[in-house]
C-alpha cells in the first residue's frame, strides 16, 4: 500500500497566495509542489474564484509550477491539459442545471433579501453568472449578521446553502462544495482520503477540511479561528508561518525527505 501523498489541495487566496508578499507564492513552495508533482503527486488550487480572476492571479505571482485541476467559485472542476484547463464536462454541466433550478426557486425571494440587507448595513448586493445574490459586506461583523440572515433563509429551501468567505458570500448548492469537488477529484484519480492533503484559512474551506476528504488537513498561521479549532479537532496540522510559507511547513511536516509519510505521522 502507498504511503505517499497523491493529492494536495490548497485553497487560493490567504493560503497559497498572499497578494502584498513578494512572490506571493514562496518559492520553498513552490519547489515543494514541483517535487512531489515529479514524483506522481498531482495538485489542486480549489478556489472561489472564477477562471478570469484565477489566471489573472496566476500570471502575477509568476510561479513555476501548474496545479494539475482547478476548482473555481467552490464549485467547478477543471483539468489541466498541457498549457489550458478543461472543463471536467459532466460535473460542471450538472452543476449548472442544479444550480440554475434552484436559483430559479429563490428567484422570487432576492428583491426582499436584498432590501433586507441594504436597509440594514451598508453592504454591496448584487447578482452574477454564479448567484443570484450576492454580498460584499463592508466590515466582518456586518458580514457575521447578515451571513447569520442569509442562512436562516437558506435552511427553509432544500438545497441551499450560504458559502461565505470574508466579506464575501453567496448562495450555492450544498451538493457542491470544495469538499465534494475535492472527492470527485480523488475519485478520478482511483484515490482514497489517506492520499490527500488539504489546506485553507477560511469559511469557505470547511467543506474540504474534513477527514472524510483528505486525511491529511492543515491551517496556515493567518487561519481564522474557526477553522484552526475545525483542523485541530480532527489532529490536523496548525502552521506556525502564515499563507505559502505555513502551506510549506505543513507538507514538510507530514512528509519525509523523500516525499513519503512519516511513519509518526500515520
Ligand atoms: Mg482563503
Amino acid at each position: 500500500m502507498t504511503r505517499d501523498i497523491k493529492l494536495i489541495s490548497t485553497d487560493f487566496d490567504g493560503t497559497l497566495f498572499a497578494e502584498f508578499e513578494n512572490p506571493p507564492i514562496p518559492v520553498r513552495l513552490q519547489q515543494l509542489l514541483a517535487q512531489l508533482q515529479s514524483r506522481g503527486a498531482k495538485w489542486v488550487v480549489n478556489t472561489g474564484r472564477d477562471m478570469s480572476g484565477l489566471m489573472e492571479a496566476l500570471g502575477r505571482a509568476n510561479a513555476s509550477v501548474q496545479p494539475d485541476f482547478i476548482v473555481l467559485v467552490e464549485r467547478e472542476i477543471y483539468v489541466r491539459d498541457g498549457a489550458k484547463f478543461v472543463p471536467h464536462a459532466s460535473w460542471n454541466e450538472k452543476c449548472t442545471r442544479l444550480h440554475q433550478e434552484l436559483f430559479e426557486r429563490i428567484r422570487p425571494d432576492v428583491p426582499r433579501l436584498a432590501d433586507w440587507i441594504t436597509s440594514r448595513f451598508k453592504a454591496t448586493v448584487y447578482q452574477d453568472p454564479y448567484s443570484p445574490l450576492c454580498l460584499l459586506a463592508g466590515n466582518n461583523g456586518d458580514a457575521d449578521q447578515i451571513y447569520e440572515f442569509l442562512d436562516q433563509y437558506a435552511r427553509t429551501v432544500p438545497g441551499l446553502t450560504v458559502v461565505r468567505n470574508d466579506v464575501y458570500a453567496r448562495f450555492s448548492h450544498e451538493a457542491f462544495s470544495k469538499g465534494t469537488a475535492l472527492a470527485e477529484i480523488a475519485r478520478l484519480l482511483g484515490l482514497r482520503p489517506e492520499q490527500v492533503f488539504a489546506v485553507g484559512d477560511h469559511l469557505n474551506d470547511l467543506p474540504m477540511l474534513k477527514l472524510e476528504h483528505a486525511r491529511w488537513l492543515a491551517a496556515p498561521a493567518n487561519a481564522i479561528a474557526q477553522v484552526k479549532q475545525a483542523v485541530a479537532a480532527q489532529n490536523g496540522y496548525i502552521a506556525s508561518m502564515p499563507h505559502g510559507n505555513g502551506v510549506a511547513e505543513a507538507l514538510e511536516f507530514y512528509l519525509d525527505a523523500h516525499g513519503r509519510l512519516h511513519s509518526t505521522s500515520q
